[in-house]
């Protein structure tokens, strides 16, 4: 693998921590759970995006990029800490943010707005083309843009979660754990498609197992092409031959409740319980419909006792305080 010659900007400190959450289990009464902590991540605020812009950028600036412009939701987590390692990196960013703008920026938005990042909102059917519309201002500026897609889901961002697994292998071996599953949010790809690259070739014997936050497995928009294409450019990016098909892919899609950024009681439940049970918090709009799903898993007995599962803590929790008025 060349993943040590790829270009990459340091951003956090890694390993992130992995610890057992001994309440959680024992009010489960199920498999031992344990949660890697990816939210603690040290730029910004932290999440995993971060993992996926140390490649992006590392890219960004050998290309000779001056501006990083990206695009998602108001709430977007990706936005705020691709503004927060622009910054970092001595590089200006542009963000695309569907939505018109609130009269109380806050949450992630308050953060995109102390960090300097040049907001342009739009409508969400348009985000594509105004994304690809605002580098082209930029470079007709004289500017030198390096466009991220939305989620910093390409082969590039994506070889930051088969890095993951090169971690948490090492990790585990330390620790003597040997998890049946790892659970996570799935919503751009970047991180389900790097994580079983990752799972693959570095022999993790486990399910990789992403709860969808907004994508379906079956129709015409299904999910599964998207993560196929991403990880098997993420294996050419990385020179290994891994070729991994649909099948491949474990995703849980039934916990798309209202829809995306649209949480309901299982969300807020899982945030009220990780509070109180073990003083972490979570994000209304992708770790806490993750959480809620993995406890819900275990209420149904997928798993018994004597396993154990990791969940990866994607970050997100800024978001909690865009839905302050449901608390
Ligand atoms: C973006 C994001 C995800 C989903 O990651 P993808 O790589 O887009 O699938 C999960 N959790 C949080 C908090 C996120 O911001």
């Amino acid at each position: 693998m060349k993943l040590d010659q790829l270009p990459r900007f340091n951003l956090a400190e890694f390993p992130t921590p992995i610890h057992c959450l001994k309440t959680l289990t024992k009010a489960c009464r199920g498999p031992s759970i344990y949660m890697k902590r990816d939210d603690l991540t040290s730029l910004g605020m932290g999440g995993n995006k971060t993992r996926k812009l140390e490649f992006l950028i590392g890219q960004a600036i050998a290309d000779g990029a001056d501006t990083l412009v990206t695009a998602g939701g108001i709430q977007s987590n990706h936005c705020r800490l691709t503004a927060a390692a622009a910054n970092r990196a001595g590089l200006a960013c542009d963000l695309v943010l569907n939505g018109s703008p609130p009269t109380l920026s806050n949450g992630n938005l308050l953060l995109d707005k102390i960090l300097g990042a040049r907001v342009h909102y739009c409508d969400r059917k348009n985000r594509d083309a105004r994304l690809l519309q605002v580098a082209d201002e930029l470079a007709a500026k004289g500017n030198k843009p390096f466009v991220i897609p939305v989620g910093g889901s390409n082969s590039i961002g994506s070889v930051g979660y088969v890095n993951a697994m090169v971690e948490l292998k090492d990790q585990l071996e330390s620790m003597d754990l040997k998890p049946d599953a790892i659970l996570f949010a799935s919503s751009s790809g970047g991180t389900q498609a790097g994580l079983t690259l990752g799972a693959r070739v570095t022999g993790f014997a486990g399910e990789v197992m992403g709860i969808s936050i907004d994508q379906t497995k079956t129709g015409d928009n299904s999910f599964l092409p998207v993560l196929e294409k991403i990880a098997n450019e993420t294996a050419q990016r990385i020179g290994s031959d891994t070729v991994l098909t649909q099948t491949d892919f474990s995703l849980n899609c039934d916990y798309l409740g209202g829809g995306y950024a649209q949480p309901g009681e299982l969300e807020f439940n899982a945030i009220r319980d990780l509070a109180q049970l073990e003083g972490i918090f979570l994000g209304p709009v992708y770790t806490a419909r993750a959480m809620g799903g993995l406890l819900d898993l275990i209420q149904k007995k997928v798993w018994t006792k004597d396993q154990t599962i990791l969940f990866l803590h994607t970050g997100g929790t800024p978001e909690l305080f865009a839905w302050a008025d449901r608390f």
